[in-house]
């Protein structure tokens, strides 16, 4: 298609973004050399215009565009918004794909996706021969795919075969980042060129509170706070809007309730007819919001209504909203963890990196000067922040992406090009992992059951489980409840407490129709229920369900169905044969996936963990076997939660039988083994450290009269 035909409204609008008038030499600079990075202040028009400019220069004519986001709100957001500003249907010539939501057709030339989700796309075309350029957006994020993807992009060039395997066109890459570590990027990929544009950003004048001191760590205070500070900048500064910077869509809502309440005192203070104190808008923006809801977001607010929108990170950098001139920093994010104390990956709030805070100030002066209201102090700041956020590569399970990369044929894991290593027990750590799962086997080389576990988009173990019951044909138990678990979450818990009671009641009923107290069990229950009945919708009004999770969970378990035929009919695919009831063989089924997710109930009401690491933890009080505790003795669980407490949550009863063989596997594996490559490296002296603290870790004896 030539570019020069199509004008849209929108066109004048872009013309003014700083990127505009680097156009011809940005095509340029793509077309001669292979990697290129480009940086720029957020909201210059990177994601939106660059992909548009390479799409006219005729770029297309071999392949299509593909960019990669970190988040998948953005990548549905910003195709939205290119798809309108270059006048197509979203799906045609503009189209993007998020995991189990693909809106791409045979027409798209301009593709925006999510960084997994070009991860999967190089497993089935390893030299991605769809493509003319790859655009790796949002790199300075540092999110775990986009920096596989770095490390893989780097590795298909450094070996020429590879490259032009498959393809009759020299693939161009281009790496997108806002302004810092743009020289170490440069180096990574082979000392390529940097393109710059030049932005101007306008001062913003930052002042710290009291609210959130050094002590102040464990608080959720900093909710209310916020919603203080934004009213006072409502009620006290001259006109323009207000971003604030939240963790999560709990303390969202949380907050935007609160200032709905707070807001009508305002105006019965000071009377509502009274034009001259503008109303408020508010509006949330956080990752599951419905895509309607998101756009209103970017509208400008109506004459005389100051928008105030309260959002997660995502407004940081990915999402840039125009008219934003004061910004109201919690201080906080929640970030996914690996915990040392229980030993595995938690959702946790904790406090932004000094550069996050700098670059979340920094939203407020894009077109003019503005103010940043921190809400934390001084000290916070500098006893609580680190100077910059640590890479996810080197914070969270490797367990999914290793898997993929051995099955990519990247053997040596260790030896990796990674932009910044991740420890090496991390890597060891998710070894192991793929080997209780047998997903590798004792020298590092992927299985059958291997290949077939990359195929998902799910967590290894949940795959795990899923292939288990297939193999024993009951797949309708557990495909559902892979879909429920890939979702959002499908209570609601209202805030008023009248009304909690009665979800409350409600879920505990539906818990209780299942006949045995297990929480997979009630998600297998409500999408069965759900499914089948007349009126679903209604039904799960009447239930305080999420309707519109309970969709995306149907629509998740087809795409996990045909996944799955789709591996029966092209493999030989694993038989076994089980005789006992139908509850027993749904869980044994669970067992297979989450048997280092076993917990034995020590005393009272606390459990302990079985994989090694002995955490105490508790059920949590939204389990249907939440004060039930004195009846059970061995409980698998899917996740936990870390507050004074760890808790864990979706949580099934099991009999001992059904794993003592499956934790032997925990402990048994030497590490080393697994990876050939470490062994090699590691000295004798680390070695025996090691199996110390291994030993030192391991639970004493399980007797089997536990049981
Ligand atoms: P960068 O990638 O350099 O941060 P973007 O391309 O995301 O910049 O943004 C460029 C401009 O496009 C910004 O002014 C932003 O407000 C606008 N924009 C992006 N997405 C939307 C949208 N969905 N609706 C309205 N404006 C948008
Ligand atoms: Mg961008």
């Amino acid at each position: 298609m030539s570019g020069t035909s199509r004008r849209s409204p929108k066109e004048t609008e872009s013309k003014h973004l700083p990127i505009y008038r680097h156009r011809d030499k940005l095509v340029q600079a793509v077309k001669s050399s292979t990697f290129l990075v480009v940086t720029g202040e957020t909201g210059s028009g990177k994601t939106t215009q660059l992909p548009q400019y390479l799409h006219e220069a005729g770029f297309c004519k071999d392949g299509r565009i593909g960019i990669t986001q970190p988040r998948r709100v953005a990548a549905i957001t910003v195709a939205q918004r290119v798809a309108q500003e270059m006048q197509c249907t979203l799906g045609k010539e503009v189209g993007y794909q998020v995991r189990f939501d693909d809106c791409t057709s045979q027409d798209t030339q301009v593709k925006y996706m999510t960084d997994g989700c070009l991860l999967r796309e190089i497993l089935a075309d390893p030299g991605l021969s769809q493509y003319s350029v790859i655009i790796l957006d949002e790199v300075h994020e540092r999110s775990l795919n986009t920096d596989i993807l770095m490390g893989l992009l780097k590795k298909i060039f450094s070996d020429p075969d590879k490259a032009t395997k498959g393809r009759s066109f020299p693939l161009k890459v281009v790496v997108m980042s806002a302004t810092l570590e743009t020289e170490k990027l440069s180096a990574f990929l082979s000392d390529c060129p940097v393109f710059a544009i030049p932005g101007r950003a306008f001062p913003v004048t930052c002042t710290f509170g009291s609210a959130v001191g050094p002590k102040d760590i464990e608080s959720t205070a900093y909710v209310k706070e916020v919603v203080k500070v934004a009213l006072d900048v409502h009620t006290s500064e001259m006109a323009g809007d207000i971003l604030v910077f939240l963790t999560g869509q709990s303390e969202i809502e949380r907050a935007c309730d609160l200032l709905f309440e707070k807001a009508e005192c305002i105006d019965y203070r000071y009377d509502v007819h009274d034009r001259t104190v503008e109303g408020l808008l508010i509006l949330p923006l956080y990752g599951s919001m419905p895509t309607d809801q998101q756009r209103q977001i970017f509208q400008p607010p109506p004459k005389g209504i100051r928008k105030c929108v309260v959002a997660t990170n995502i407004a940081a950098t990915s999402l840039t909203i125009n008219g934003i001139k004061y910004i109201v920093d919690s201080g906080f994010v929640k970030q996914l963890n690996h915990n040392s104390r229980v030993g595995m990956d938690v959702l946790e709030v904790v406090p932004i990196s000094k550069s996050e805070a700098q670059q979340r100030a920094g939203r407020a002066g894009r077109t003019s000067p503005g103010k940043c209201f921190r809400i934390f102090s001084k000290d916070f700041w500098e006893t609580c922040m680190p100077e910059y956020t640590v890479p996810e590569i080197q914070r969270t399970s490797l367990t999914a992406v290793v898997l993929t990369l051995k099955c990519l044929g990247v053997h040596d894991v260790v030896r990796f090009p990674y932009l910044d290593r991740p420890e090496e027990r991390f890597i060891l750590e998710a070894l192991k992992q793929l080997y209780q799962f047998d997903a590798i086997d004792r020298r590092g080389t992927v299985t059958d059951l291997g290949k077939l576990m990359v195929e998902f988009p799910l967590h290894p173990g949940l795959t795990r489980a899923v292939l288990r019951a297939a193999s024993v044909g009951c797949e309708d138990l557990l495909l559902p409840v892979a879909a429920m678990l890939s979702v959002e979450n499908i209570f609601i818990r209202p805030g008023h407490p009248e009304k909690q009671k009665q979800a409350d009641q409600r879920h505990r009923a539906l818990a209780a129709k299942t006949g045995s107290m297990n929480d997979f069990a009630t998600l297998l229950s409500v999408f069965q229920l759900c499914k089948s009945s007349d009126r679903p919708s209604a039904w799960c009004k009447d239930n305080w369900i999420h309707w519109r999770a309970l969709k995306s969970a149907f629509s998740v378990e087809t795409q996990l169905r045909e996944i799955l035929l789709r591996l029966q009919q092209k493999r030989d695919f694993p038989a076994e044969t089980f005789d006992g009831n139908k509850s027993e063989l749904f869980r044994r089924c669970l067992c297979t996936g989450y048997f280092n997710n076993v917990a034995r109930r020590s005393v009272g009401k606390v459990f302990c963990t079985m994989d090694g690491h002995g955490s105490m933890v508790h059920i949590h009080p939204s389990s249907s076997l939440f004060d039930q505790e004195a009846e059970l003795n061995w409980v698998i669980f899917h996740d936990v939660l870390v507050t004074s407490r760890v808790y864990i949550r979706t949580v099934c009863p099991i009999r001992y039988e059904w794993v003592k063989d499956l934790l032997p596997k925990l402990h048994e594996v030497d590490v080393y083994e697994l990876s050939s490559v470490a062994r090699e490296e590691v000295t004798e002296e680390e070695m025996v450290k090691w199996e110390m603290k291994e030993a030192a870790k391991r639970p004493s004896e399980v007797s089997a009269a536990d049981a």
